[in-house]
């Protein structure tokens, strides 16, 4: 959908026609009348001011309609057709240049313009302007009527500069609202100036005697001083219309000069309305710019007066002796007190503990300069504290005294302050708890590094937390710890919570450690680091180990038990099969061990118990186990012996080592035993070697006791050999020795 142009206006169009045509007519008709070079060529500075408004290719019908005007004039002149139409082309060249020059550097003329900027642009497109047009114009004369080619084209040149810069600086203050906006009670200031602007360029240049041309500067001056643009533009149409209209009609201070041209008459004329147009000129730029500049710091100062006035935030200005040249309403809904309640210091209500600390803040911010923040109290109205957080500047008086003020910017804080030490408390309240866990509490960041750890760690690392804190995993453990604890932080790295446990070194003792390593995450599931909670375990793991030592031991005997002979066997029959190896178990029993019993007493059956224990203990080599299984029974388990001729030579020895002489103390117990043995390749079943070995002891008992019996299963030779206990026939070899 393309968008619709806005219509052509139509009295822009009639208005560049009158103007176009009228100022042309005037101009030319003055000039011819009074067979003068044209002093002012107002025509095409007069069309600035509409064509800065819009794009070129909106401004065509303007262009043709002052092309028409200049034509129909130069026609009513009686101007030739032909040289008129070639002429008007080069006015127009010279309305676009300026009118495109200043509307391409500026968009939208406003206050804000920079008007040093814009008299620039304004003047150097008006030079290059004019001087291409007069140069097209001399070029058509010269050609047409053999005009002159250097005179012609100094005054057309000066005549069009000129008249571009009085008209096209009118033109431009009358599209400018700001720029011809009047107070309307100076209209009648302004109205007085023009008269006596007028009075005076009438009274100066219609008297042809005393060259006083200077005096037009006083009321030029004053009405640029008072009122700016306008004044300047309005000063210097009444001067350009006066003395270009007295020098044509060969009055005036100009005529003075004898022995020169008409034509001179008229280039004196062009200077001095020149001249005295760059002396108002700069003046009323320089103004407008101050103004500008006065008008945006006024804004900027309304600015933050609104945003004072409007914030929850005390806003004060202070001076150097603290008096507060403005305080924002705020100060009541803050602190309940009035603006003039605060226009004076009120150090009272500062609270007394923070008295000092703000009066020395306030010190340095003077003799510094600079910023300062702080967070003291101030005492509400109705008594009680707010905590107020301060922002304070040091910035040069906008009074103009050349003193430096304090802008004061506080705000209520108390809520923040408030969670600020509930958090700390709480924080604190923290730091005691886990400083007193009896396990390291330890963040470690995602480079390995320690973030927090807690107090205890010097019980269990020896290193304070300052020495942990900011140190990699690495350097508090050292390289061999570091290794072990590598693998469990990468996995928490990858957020999997880790517990194992760890051995170290520490001063020739075995410490042992718990850690436990949970994954901290962020808002979005990112792990951003590690917490660990480590103990030592060290006790425990004595404590486990004690009980495993008793649970696996023989107390009277410090043999192994039962239970723990029981849970060893089948792994050494395993593996004694994988090597096919024989193995040898012998059931040892005391004879008559109720007896002694009862003979001596219980306490000596233990000793004799004790006795036979320890002696067992030194018989076995190793690879060989012993455990008391019962009361005066013990076991032997081999698998370390060649062949049957050597388990029946192990186990007569240790049939005869056992036989020994008890030494009780009150008595000497002679102690003498059974031995049964059980000799089996391929055994895998523990029951079936116990009841071999069984079956071995009964027959040593039913043989009359102190003896021993070996009983074998499973190697080759041998007829009955199906591991029967009952058998009381050994396959291969039996030996009886009688004692
Ligand atoms: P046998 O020649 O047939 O082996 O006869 P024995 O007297 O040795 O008979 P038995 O094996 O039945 O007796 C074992 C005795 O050992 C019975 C029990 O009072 C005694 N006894 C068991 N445990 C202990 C112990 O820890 N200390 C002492 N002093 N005696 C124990
Ligand atoms: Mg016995």
């Amino acid at each position: 959908m393309s968008a619709r142009r806005a219509p052509y206006e139509l009295w822009p169009i009639v208005a560049a026609f009158v103007l176009s045509g009228g100022l042309s007519f005037y101009a030319l008709a003055l000039a011819r009348a009074n067979h003068t070079p044209v002093v002012l060529w107002l025509a095409n500075g007069a069309l600035i001011g509409w064509l800065v408004q819009k794009p070129l290719s909106r401004s065509w019908p303007l262009l043709a309609s002052a092309f028409l005007g200049l034509v129909l004039a130069k026609l009513c002149l009686g101007d030739p057709l032909a040289s008129t139409l070639l002429i008007g082309p080069c006015h127009a060249l010279e309305t676009v240049i300026v009118s495109e020059a200043i509307r391409r550097r500026f968009p939208h003329l406003s206050p804000r313009t920079r008007f040093m900027d814009l008299a620039r642009v304004g003047v150097v497109s008006a030079l290059i302007g004019s001087a291409l047009c007069a140069l097209g114009m001399m070029s058509i004369l010269h050609l047409w009527s053999g005009a002159d080619v250097l005179v012609s084209l100094n005054t057309l040149f000066r005549a069009h500069f000129v008249g571009m810069i009085i008209a096209g600086s009118t033109s431009l203050v009358m599209v400018t609202p700001s720029l011809r906006h009047i107070e309307p009670g100076r209209i009648w200031v302004l109205v007085r100036d023009l008269l006596l602007m007028t009075a005076v360029t009438v009274g100066v240049f219609v008297e042809s005697h005393i060259p006083m041309v200077f005096m037009i500067y006083p009321p030029l001056l004053l009405l640029v001083f008072r009122h700016r643009f306008v004044g300047m533009v309005m000063g210097m149409t009444i001067l350009s219309l006066v003395v270009g209209l007295v020098t044509t009609l060969n009055v005036g201070p100009f005529n003075l000069v004898a022995g020169v041209t008409p034509a001179f008459h008229v280039v004196m004329a062009q200077v001095f309305i020149g001249v005295s147009c760059f002396v108002a000129l700069p003046i009323a730029l320089a103004l407008a710019d101050q103004d500008r500049l006065r008008n945006r710091m006024h804004e900027s100062e309304l600015r933050y007066r609104m945003l004072a006035e409007h914030s929850g935030d005390l806003v004060m200005r202070i001076r150097t002796n603290g008096d507060r040249m403005y305080v924002s309403p705020s100060v009541k809904e803050l602190l309940g007190w009035e603006v003039e309640d605060f226009l004076k210091p009120r150090p009272d209500l500062i609270h007394p503990d923070d008295r000092e600390r703000i009066a020395a803040e306030v010190c340095k911010l003077r003799a510094q300069g600079g910023t300062t923040t702080a967070t003291y109290r101030l005492q509400h109205k109705d008594g009680h504290y707010l905590w107020i957080e301060a922002f304070a500047r040091l910035v040069p008086s906008p009074d103009g005294d050349g003193a430096m003020d304090i802008i004061y910017t506080g705000r209520n804080v108390t809520e923040r302050v408030r969670i600020e030490q509930a958090l700390l408390e709480s924080q604190a309240q923290l730091r005691t708890i886990t400083d007193n866990m009896p396990a390291v509490i330890a963040r470690i960041d995602t480079t390995w590094r320690y973030t927090y750890v807690n107090r205890f760690v010097e019980q269990i690392f020896g290193k304070t937390p300052a020495q942990v804190v900011g140190r990699t995993v690495r350097q508090v453990h050292g390289d061999a710890v570091y290794d072990r604890l590598k693998h469990y932080l990468e996995r928490a790295c990858a957020g999997e919570s880790m517990l194992f446990e760890y051995e170290v070194k520490h001063h020739d003792k075995r410490l042992h450690f718990q850690a436990h390593y949970v994954p901290d995450l962020d808002a979005d599931g990112k792990v951003r680091g590690v917490y660990e909670l480590t103990t030592e375990i060290t006790h425990i793991k004595n404590v486990e180990h004690e009980l495993l030592r008793l649970a696996h031991q023989d107390a009277l005997t410090g043999l192994a038990n039962r239970r723990y002979f029981s849970e060893r066997v089948p792994a050494l029959l395993d593996m004694a099969q994988q090597h096919n190896a024989p193995v040898l178990l012998a059931l040892v029993d005391i004879d008559n061990f109720k007896s002694i019993n009862d003979t001596y007493g219980h306490a000596i059956g233990d000793i004799v118990l004790a006795e036979v224990g320890r002696c067992l203990q030194k018989l076995v080599r190793e690879g060989e186990m012993v455990a008391r299984i019962g009361g005066d029974e013990f076991v032997v388990l081999s698998c370390d012996f060649g062949n049957v001729r050597h388990a029946n030579a192990f186990t007569q020895s240790l049939w005869e080592r056992l036989h020994m002489m008890v030494d009780a103390g009150v008595a000497q117990v002679a102690v003498k035993m059974c031995v049964g043995a059980a000799v089996c390749k391929d055994e895998g079943s523990v029951d079936g070697l116990m009841k071999l070995a069984d079956e071995a002891l009964y027959q040593a008992k039913e043989a009359g006791r102190d003896t021993y019996r070996v009983l074998t299963r499973g190697f080759n030779g041998g007829g009955n050999d199906k591991g029967n206990s009952n058998s009381h026939r050994p396959n291969e070899e039996v030996k009886v020795r009688q004692a």
